[in-house]
């Protein structure tokens, strides 16, 4: 089951619940409209109903949870399949963060790929990566070519540093080191923001170089015209 944002719903029954809903199918992979004829309520705490893409006709089931008086409940409807298309990044705050322009080139990116635009989606792509690689370039290499700016990332950017201080956290005085004496004090924040610094620390050394060594073994071996002179159509 997969949320459906409120901005996704685009016309709704006397009741509120959704009538139309605008997604991109799971079955046709295109935006579409979908539509609904009614909602059964199914117990107190949730009402269901088959949406109907209006390009394929194919459904798509739809569940709405309730607040105790029967009335839909905020940010409680969900779909299953999940529609088509790419959500936003986990974390894409902190590019929001950096940058705001290459925020919006990210989101821009995100649409034109959801509307299976995607020549358009490459281009934006590229340019999202030479702008990345400029703002973390000192000032006189900002005008170097794509190539050159990536080929330059690992010598400019400081890549231990999400690795600092973390052996101070947990060394006998540290933040952390310190509670390790009386185990039956931690609590249930301490224990959280433990299990979320070895996940971030996860995140970086193994998960990271595993999934890009997976994704460069995909685009070596993609079928599409990647590669150049493949004389793919
Ligand atoms: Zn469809």
């Amino acid at each position: 089951m997969q949320l459906v944002h409120d901005d996704l719903v685009q016309s709704r029954f006397s009741n509120t619940f959704a009538r139309t809903v605008e997604m991109i199918c799971p079955h046709c992979l295109k935006e579409a409209v979908f539509e609904a004829r009614s909602w059964q309520e199914h117990g107190q705490q949730l009402a269901a109903s088959e949406l109907t893409c209006a390009r394929c006709e194919d459904t798509v089931l739809f569940v709405q949870l309730l607040q105790a008086d029967g009335t839909r409940k905020q940010a409680g409807l969900f779909c299953y399949p999940r529609p088509a298309g790419r959500e936003p990044m986990a974390g894409v705050e902190h590019l929001q963060t950096l940058s705001a322009p290459l925020a919006r080139s990210y989101e821009s990116a995100l649409k034109l790929y959801n509307r299976a635009e995607w020549g358009a989606t490459a281009l934006t792509v590229r340019h999202l990566l030479g702008g990345l690689a400029s703002r973390m370039l000192a000032e006189d290499k900002r005008d170097l070519p794509l190539t050159r700016a990536l080929e330059s990332l690992p010598q400019e950017v400081d890549l231990s540093r999400p690795l600092q201080d973390i052996a101070q956290l947990l060394a006998p005085s540290g933040t952390f080191g310190r509670q390790f004496d009386d185990e039956a004090q931690i609590d249930k924040v301490t224990a959280e923001l433990l299990l979320e610094l070895v996940e971030q620390l996860l995140t970086y050394l193994v998960v990271l170089p595993g999934t890009m060594a997976d994704l460069k073994s995909r685009i070596a071996t993609a079928p599409v015209p990647l590669r150049r002179g493949s004389g793919a159509a």
